[in-house]
């Protein structure tokens, strides 16, 4: 039975109504905690009145039992007011009376609401959630108390928490909820007597593609191989491997505009430090990490952006994107084809006319056939060692003079293309240098296009 249930709670403690209707929240729908809880002690009044008017001299006692414990212990004023207009007297205890589930945090919830308005002051939203981390001292309690009374139908805590005083949020805002995807997440640290508030703004992504024209920089910031970025006599104490990346050049084009504070650049692959990147340029995803405005300026920021990098980089089609799209990038990274030029280097002169025998040779040795690749010797330190059978699309290839030549090399993503032309001392074969029997090196080399 509720009402023996509800009236055992108060013999033993002090529940405000909030969390009253919150012990029963799971009964009932429609209606709010508040409502519950207050409905609940209402109709024990009513009940316990109509026995105390009744002419059952033992109902009338237990009447007057219910009443002042309905009136003193949970000092609901309609209990108290039908004993004061029956004249009889009853004590509320002097001291304020404090929830033993909330601790008066869900009386007073304005605070929460107050301090979340002046800590999203100036930030760009258009939905939010709110989040709590209730004190263990409160949740273990409560757990405490629901077995006590075998309470089986109750809201958390923090389940009644974050939906009241995001209601209540939203409201004043007037921003929309999220509960997936919300561009704000405020998490309240809730202890009881104080509480700390924590904003999470989502990052935001954006796609582009990217040119280098330079060569000697990294995709993104590379940290001293020598101090990991601590600063030492080998970096200058710039704590950096190279002065500068694509990432970095761009970087602060994109913080300034959104207000970030922190960004992570995630590219479709990388080219070498010494590689160009030219075409259409590599796609790549930026992500801005807890951004103040989430409208951005595209064109302007790609214009910005070329125009300080003029002859180094270039980012083009920006729009924005997601988390998923980053994620593709490595998924699809294998299914992508890439079109290379390779300035090549050999280590004896070879006629024109020898050249065009060669290059028929290779031609037919690689073209829509696959090649065996074992991880090169150059990137062993950091990869698996093992051996990767990559396709070879197509291939061309010019003479500039007796030891220096011209390939434009079509592959499927992930291939090496140096080792493919030097052989990587005959871990990838074939090889260019296989084919032409005479040691071959990449001198230059540049991608032209990535296509998915
Ligand atoms: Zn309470
Ligand atoms: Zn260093």
């Amino acid at each position: 039975m509720i009402f023996d249930k509800v009236l055992q709670i108060y013999q033993n403690y002090f529940i405000c109504v909030h969390c009253l209707g919150r012990m029963f929240s799971l009964l009932g729908s429609n209606t709010t905690n508040q409502e519950r809880g207050n409905s609940l002690l209402l109709s024990l009044t009513m009940e316990n009145h109509k026995n105390f008017l009744s002419n059952n001299k033992d109902q009338h006692k237990i009447a007057i039992f219910n009443l002042k414990l309905l009136a003193e212990k949970a000092n609901f004023s309609s209990a108290q007011k039908v004993l004061l207009n029956e004249g009889i007297e009853y004590f509320t205890s002097e001291a304020h009376q404090i929830c033993y589930l909330c601790e008066g945090i869900f009386s007073d919830l304005g605070k929460y609401v107050e301090t979340s308005r002046i800590a999203l002051e100036g930030i760009q939203f258009d939905n939010l959630l709110v989040g709590t981390t209730p004190d263990s001292l409160i949740v273990n309690r409560e757990d405490i108390f629901k077995s006590e009374h075998k309470i089986l139908e109750a809201e958390s805590f923090k389940s009644h928490f974050n939906r009241v005083v995001g209601k209540k949020l939203v409201k004043v805002l007037n921003k929309e909820p999220e509960f997936n995807n919300p561009d704000i997440l405020i998490i309240f640290f809730v202890y009881a007597d104080h509480f700390d508030i924590k904003v999470n703004l989502r990052s935001l992504f954006v796609f582009g593609r990217y040119n280098k024209f330079i060569r000697g920089i990294p995709q993104t910031h590379w940290f001293c191989n020598n101090c990991k970025g601590i600063g030492c006599k080998h970096c200058n104490f710039s704590g950096k491997q190279y002065d500068t990346s694509v990432e970095e050049l761009m970087k602060p084009v994109f913080i300034n505009e959104s207000k970030a504070t922190d960004s992570k650049f995630h590219g479709a692959g990388r080219e070498d430090i010494d590689v160009r990147m030219l075409g259409d340029g590599r796609p790549f995803v930026i992500e801005l990490k807890n951004p103040k405005v989430r409208t951005l300026d595209l064109v302007r920021i790609e214009k910005k952006v070329n125009r300080k990098n003029r002859n180094k980089i270039k980012i083009q089609g920006l729009r924005y994107s997601s988390k998923k799209e980053v994620i593709k990038f490595k998924t699809e990274a294998k299914d992508t084809k890439k079109t290379y030029k390779a300035l090549v280097k050999a280590e004896t002169k070879m006629t024109k006319e020898m050249f065009g025998e060669k290059l028929n040779e290779l031609k037919f040795e690689f073209e829509n056939k696959v090649i065996n690749q074992r991880t090169p010797n150059r990137v062993s330190h950091r990869r698996a060692d093992k051996i990767r059978v990559k396709s070879i699309y197509s291939l061309t290839g010019k003479f500039i003079k007796s030891n220096l030549f011209e390939f434009v090399i079509k592959t499927q993503g992930g291939t090496y293309i140096k080792e493919l032309i030097s052989g990587d001392d005959g871990r990838t074969s074939p090889s260019f240098t296989e084919i032409f029997r005479i040691p071959l090196i990449c001198k230059k080399l540049d991608v032209l296009e990535i296509a998915y």
